[in-house]
């Protein structure tokens, strides 16, 4: 599931997952448990995460692989936040490669930016400032926005209207999962 900062990703994942019954896998969740718990990815990603910058793909990349290596993802998964870069498109494959798996679909939700920063600053955390939220959606346009282009090609890109409420999203999700398949 892609989109940017305030798409609504996280909403998608959990209604899509409890509908299939797979694990959904929220990155940045599991990036800020693992602060809150101070663990060793924990005190490496904090000070990215509460400047809003990118966590470095190599611990990104460690971090899915180890996520993705629990039983729980053997009859499939979706994941939210995940890839970020081009960089962890690229090697999300060759991870998913080595484990005997594949990735059928990438779901972008698409918002106009304003939408988004909008979003993003009424659910805003309390140390989120504008200047952060600024930041994400810029890494958004600069480091995610090339995601699209990794997947399209590959005829693996769906592209949902994210501007909607939650349950028209979803609705427009599934149907358009179910002309996929
Ligand atoms: P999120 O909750 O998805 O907005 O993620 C919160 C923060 O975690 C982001 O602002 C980044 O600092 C970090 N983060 C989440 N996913 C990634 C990723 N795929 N690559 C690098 N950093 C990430």
């Amino acid at each position: 599931m892609l989109g940017g900062p305030g798409s609504g990703k996280g909403t998608q994942l959990k209604r899509l997952c409890s509908r299939m019954g797979i694990p959904g896998i929220s990155v940045g969740e599991i990036l800020r448990q693992a602060i809150v718990s101070d663990t060793f990815l924990g005190k490496k990603a904090k000070p990215y995460v509460e400047h809003g910058e990118l966590v470095p793909d190599e611990l990104m990349i460690q971090l899915m692989r180890l996520r993705l290596l629990q039983e729980d993802t053997q009859n499939g998964w979706i994941m939210e936040g995940y890839p970020r870069t081009a960089f962890q498109a690229e090697e999300l494959d060759f991870v998913l490669e080595d484990f005997g798996q594949r990735l059928d679909t990438a779901i972008y939700l698409q918002l106009d930016e304003a939408v988004m920063a909008e979003r993003s600053i009424e659910r805003s955390r309390h140390d989120d400032t504008l200047e952060i939220i600024q930041r994400r959606l810029e890494l958004f346009r600069e480091r995610t926005i090339p995601v699209l282009a990794y997947y399209e090609p590959r005829q693996k890109l769906l592209r949902v209207n994210g501007n909607q409420p939650p349950d028209a999203v979803e609705a427009e999700i599934r149907q358009q999962l179910s002309d996929f398949s």
